[in-house]
């Protein structure tokens, strides 16, 4: 049997040696959700909500272990574990009101009776998802996929493979057996899922990945959801509220360790303000300690992997060979472990490959531009990405404006992007096709299916 090891971040040590789906495990898991479909799908999306209404409090239970679990293995500090867990404990039933809503059968009037549109399930959906957050993100999928009707088979990233287990196993005891089977390995294991015999691929993951998975869909037409990666951009105007921007410029660069799709990648400063949000950014950067996640003082755990980590390393080293300054870099514990500290850098150049590849890392990046409102969209949007985007500036209209203009599915004005809860999470461009969340997005798990039926009686009924 093939195996791989699921390592500890912050030590390099092996927590666990996982067992490696076979080609065979992967379609015998597909053949089981298939089995299992037509029955789960025959019960009304109610009862199907009434199956799954027992995971919020399930997680709710299982949470100190479950936020453990995740800090041991993908090394975000032990409260960040927690308040995921204790999200998804809340966003559980909002997810199954909402799916019980996107449902709902609509009624239209013909001339001679009625149409009516059901949502119907699609089938088996795979549900490949990414490490960063390893509990919301398979969540946001396996909730609304499973409570629409559809059987799943989920994939957690390899470097996630005891909490991806540990989601599938509170959630299949809660539905009929097939209904959720799971399957571990890397993208190996996820490309043999994809090409199998599933009807709707739910990925959240990297671009390079996500167009993977297009290429092995297209086939056979296998319908697609992906949530892929960005490199969102900040900017900030001369007349921006400077320690509000400098606050989020800094949090939303280092949370997570910069392990975040919707982290500032980028941010953009304008000239006559620049040196004073330097000196802000830096100073808010030196509290951002990072050390093992169980430390109550870390503010950062260490990067997921080796590999992530020597990414951040060859770009931000790259980029100093470029030209840009180091204005701030934190310590790192001694020992093992994938650390890489808080690390402030100016004058990078939008051209460096840090300003037009994803970094996913705990880099605040500062360029400066002559704070005109067309340069700001204009460099806001020089990537193919298109996930999110901030921009700060007293003059409310300009920033509008510029939200406007900038590609990117969700802006923030003078706060982080992010607002009303309920909405679909939208990557503009590069950054996805099709989405998730909200009434909109829990209905890509479905097929619009229009039933005409006349109610008055005629020559021909
Ligand atoms: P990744 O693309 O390397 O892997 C994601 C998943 O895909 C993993 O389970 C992996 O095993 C699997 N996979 C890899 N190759 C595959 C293939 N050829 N076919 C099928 N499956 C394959 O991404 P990652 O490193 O796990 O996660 C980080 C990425 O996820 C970043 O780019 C981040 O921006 C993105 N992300 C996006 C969102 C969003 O909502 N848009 C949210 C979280 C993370």
């Amino acid at each position: 049997m093939n195996t791989f090891d699921d390592l500890n971040p912050a030590s390099g040590e092996t927590l666990a040696q996982i067992s490696i789906s076979s080609s065979e495990d992967v379609r015998a898991a597909i053949a089981r959700a298939r089995a299992a479909q037509p029955a789960w799908a025959a019960l009304t999306v109610e009862e199907r909500a009434e199956h799954l209404a027992g995971l919020g409090p399930r997680l709710g239970e299982a949470a100190e272990d479950l936020a453990e679990l995740v800090t041991r293995e993908m090394g975000k500090p032990l409260s960040e574990a927690l308040a995921e867990v204790r999200t998804w404990e809340r966003q559980v039933p909002v997810e199954l009101a909402e799916v019980i809503l996107a449902m709902q059968v609509e009624v239209h009037p013909t001339k001679r009776g009625e149409t009516r549109l059901h949502r119907a399930p699609l089938g088996v959906v795979a549900a490949i998802t990414p490490w960063n957050f390893p509990i919301g993100m398979p969540l946001q999928v396996i909730v609304p996929a499973l409570a629409s009707g559809n059987t799943v088979v989920f994939k957690p990233s390899e470097l996630v493979p005891l909490v991806g287990a540990a989601i599938a196993k509170i959630t299949a005891e809660l539905v009929p057996a097939g209904v959720l089977e799971l399957v571990q390995g890397s993208g190996a294991t996820g490309a043999e899922l994809v090409a199998g015999d599933v009807d709707l691929i739910g990925f959240v993951g990297s671009r390079a990945t996500g167009q993977h998975i297009m290429q092995s869909a297209s086939s056979s037409l296998k319908r697609l959801v992906l949530e892929l990666g960005g490199k969102d951009p900040l900017v900030v105007m001369a007349d921006a509220n400077l320690e509000a921007a400098a606050e989020c410029a800094v949090r939303h660069s280092l949370r997570n360790a910069g392990q975040v799709c919707c982290a500032v990648e980028r941010v953009f400063v304008a000239q006559e303000i620049a040196p004073e949000f330097e000196r802000l950014v830096v100073q808010k950067a030196a509290e951002w300690t990072t050390g093992d996640g169980f430390d109550p003082d870390s503010r950062m755990g260490p990067l997921v992997s080796a590999s992530q980590r020597d990414k951040v390393v060859s770009q931000v080293d790259e980029a100093l060979s470029s030209g840009a300054r180091l204005c701030y870099r934190g310590e790192t514990p001694d020992g093992g472990g994938f650390f890489y500290p808080a690390t402030v850098l100016a004058d990078v150049s939008p051209g460096a490959r840090i300003s037009r590849e994803e970094t996913f890392g705990p880099v605040v990046s500062l360029t400066v531009f002559s704070g005109a409102e067309a340069e700001g969209v204009r460099l806001a949007n020089e990537t193919p990405y298109g996930l999110g985007a901030n921009v700060y500036s007293a003059d409310l209209e300009c920033a509008e404006r510029m939200a406007q203009g900038i590609h990117a599915g969700q802006v923030g004005i003078n706060q982080y992007l992010g607002g009303a809860p309920g909405l679909p999470w939208v990557g503009a461009r590069q950054s996805g096709f099709g989405f998730l969340g909200g009434i909109e997005g829990h209905r890509q798990f479905t097929l619009p299916k229009s039933i005409s039926i006349p109610t008055t009686p005629t020559a021909d009924s």
